[in-house]
């Protein structure tokens, strides 16, 4: 039987912390417990985040901490064409459309709804797309294109959900409410979710899926904040036909005050905490891993 497949996959648009630390050597724990193989995928996705200093970064890092990864590395915004066959494959069963509303037009949208009731929100408490992108004619839709017009390539959920059925996944570790066993797949609490953007062929969700089949991964350790996003990955795992992974979602490091790390959290820094002079080890016990 081939071995399991393990990846740790950053976005190189900040320094590792603390909590990548926690992740990446999971990871290496697990390869090593099962005798797998471990993966180091970049996503660098978005051009508007991603610097090659942050990639350099990551590097320097996971190797000062000790962790050996198979090469070549995958480089998510080299392999647009393998996202934009994905996308394809979903736009021929009938389930993108084009929504061609602003970011501030969706605030206003939703504002405008919000007199009454709240407008539902989804699992990262950002509100559903609002628009009429679904029921614009095709007339309109061209029209809109011709012009110039930026859009967004977003998911038809309901009918997606409607073609895929009922849905759950493999948890292997825990959801932040204790989930675990065979977990329900929700995705229908994302709304509308944007597969792609008129500058940007891909994005999270939809390189994310595509990258774990093409990479065969079986085991995706990462942390509790992309539990709910699960739920997308399944939908699309099934729509377009890929195997499913389990998961092993891992709590997340906190600061002092209980907050998720950000990648600017200077002290929780792994650059920050080597240069004051922690070690492999020291950051180990400090994820609570010896
Ligand atoms: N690139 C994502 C991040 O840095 C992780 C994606 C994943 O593990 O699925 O948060």
């Amino acid at each position: 039987m081939a071995p399991p497949v393990f990846r740790f996959a950053p976005s190189p648009n900040g320094l590792l912390h603390l909590g990548h630390a926690y992740s990446a050597l999971l990871n290496v724990d697990r390869a090593r417990e099962t005798g797998g193989r471990l993966l180091l995928r970049i996503e660098d996705i978005d051009v508007t985040r991603c610097r090659p200093e942050y990639e350099t970064a990551i590097y320097e890092d996971l190797a000062w901490l000790g962790i050996a990864w198979e090469t070549p590395v995958r480089r998510q915004s080299e392999h647009l064409a393998d996202y934009h066959a994905a996308l394809e494959k979903l736009v021929a069963l009938g389930l993108v459309y084009h929504a061609f509303e602003s970011r501030a037009e969706i605030a206003r949208l939703v504002a405008e709804r919000e007199v009454d009731a709240a407008w539902p929100r989804d699992p990262d408490g950002a509100p559903l797309y609002p628009g009429n992108g679904k029921s614009l004619s095709a007339d309109e839709r061209a029209r809109l294109i011709q012009s110039g017009m930026p859009y967004a390539l977003r998911l038809d959920m309901a009918t997606a959900c409607r073609r895929a059925a009922t849905l759950a996944w493999h948890e292997l570790g825990e959801g932040p409410d204790g989930e675990c066993g065979m977990v329900p797949a929700r995705p229908e609490a994302w709304g509308d979710v944007i597969l792609a953007r008129k500058e940007t062929p891909t994005s999270y969700h939809l390189s994310v899926v595509v990258d774990d089949a093409l990479q065969g991964v079986s085991e995706i350790v990462r942390g509790q904040d992309l539990f709910h996003a699960t739920s997308v990955h399944r939908l699309l795992q099934v729509l377009l036909g890929l195997p499913a992974p389990a998961y092993r979602h891992h709590p997340l490091i906190r600061d002092d005050g209980g907050r998720k790390l950000s990648k600017s959290t200077g002290s929780t820094g792994l650059r920050e905490l080597r240069n004051a002079g922690a070690t492999p080890a020291s950051i180990r016990r400090l994820v609570g891993l010896d």
